[in-house]
């Protein structure tokens, strides 16, 4: 059994990034510039946008971050990211979910610009994927396929189950592995809360991507000798052990299932760091106009 180590190839990622931007500088390109929407005071939110800015800095991006209280009208929002969207300078826009219920979540990505869409979300960006157009791929979708590439894990012809169907997660991984693509050209099955009998599907999977945040929801019974298993749920439960009094579950039993497998990822330290960077990808890709000419 060998553990995918997220953490690792994440640095590695982090580090080439910082290569690069290093690189446009000294030749005077256009230096990455992220900007990022976050609205009211949800501690996980306020975490993430900071993770993600901090990651800007640290590979030497610009960063804007506009913070507003959780009472601003769907108008104010709906003209900022007009505004963002026609910013010269900024190559990438994230608006931090989820919105306050006043506001259409939907609404405000649709405003944005596909051209600064770096988190994959808008629809025209979800179409062009589905079709294989170059487009900004989803973070975690993209973590996924990047974590297989770098472990030389083989897609080919093998039949990867994926359980869980959201619109940021699992369907997009599902579409990604059954393309004419490396990796991909897999035989894809994807189960969702109204599979019945999981097992029979997973017990199937050569690999086996579990995207569905109910901690423990993948028994050993239900993995075949040898499979490679991505778990992507992180379910925050309560620990004596940890100075927060939390720690991060995954969906799958990992002290019963490792043992069974040719790789896994851990939870923390597998699926979630390489999210953090593709977001950084897509944000380089769209200053140096590789996406959209
Ligand atoms: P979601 O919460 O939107 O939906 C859950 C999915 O699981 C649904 O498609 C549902 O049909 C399916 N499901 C529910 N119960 C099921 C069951 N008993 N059997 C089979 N399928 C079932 O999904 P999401 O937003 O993709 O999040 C899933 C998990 O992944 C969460 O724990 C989330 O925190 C985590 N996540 C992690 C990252 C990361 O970077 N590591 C990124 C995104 C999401």
């Amino acid at each position: 059994m060998e553990l995918i180590d997220g953490k690792k190839i994440s640095e590695q990622i982090k580090e080439e990034i910082a290569t690069e931007v290093n690189q446009i500088k000294a030749e005077g390109g256009k230096v990455p510039h992220l900007a990022a929407i976050l609205i009211g005071h949800d501690g996980g939110s306020i975490t993430y946008v900071n993770h993600k800015v901090a990651d800007c800095q640290h590979v030497g991006f610009r960063s804007s971050l506009f913070h507003y209280e959780d009472d601003i009208t769907e108008e104010f929002l709906l003209a900022k990211v007009e505004e963002i969207n026609n910013d010269a300078d900024i190559d990438g826009l994230i608006v931090q979910l989820p919105l306050p219920k006043h506001i259409n979540s939907q609404k405000i990505l649709e405003a944005i610009n596909p051209q600064k869409d770096v988190d994959g979300f808008h629809p025209a960006n979800v179409g062009r994927m589905a079709v294989g157009l170059p487009t900004f791929l989803p973070a975690t979708p993209a973590g996924i396929i990047e974590l297989i590439r770098r472990y030389n894990i083989e897609t080919f012809a093998k039949h990867v189950v994926v359980v869980g169907r959201s619109n940021i997660v699992g369907s997009p991984v599902s579409i990604l592995l059954a393309k004419n693509a490396t990796p991909g050209n897999a035989t894809v099955t994807l189960c969702h809360r109204y599979t019945e009998n999981l097992k029979q599907y997973t017990l199937q999977a050569d690999i086996l991507i579990v995207a569905v945040g109910i901690p423990g929801l993948i028994t050993e019974e239900m993995v075949k000798e040898g499979a490679v298993v991505i778990d992507v749920g992180t379910t925050r439960v309560k620990s004596d052990v940890t100075k927060s009094g939390f720690k991060l579950k995954g969906d799958v039993d990992f002290e019963a299932v490792a043992p069974k497998c040719s790789y896994i990822t851990p939870v923390p330290g597998g699926v979630g760091p390489l999210t953090r960077m593709m977001l950084l990808k897509n944000t380089l890709k769209s200053a140096k106009k590789e996406v959209y000419q």
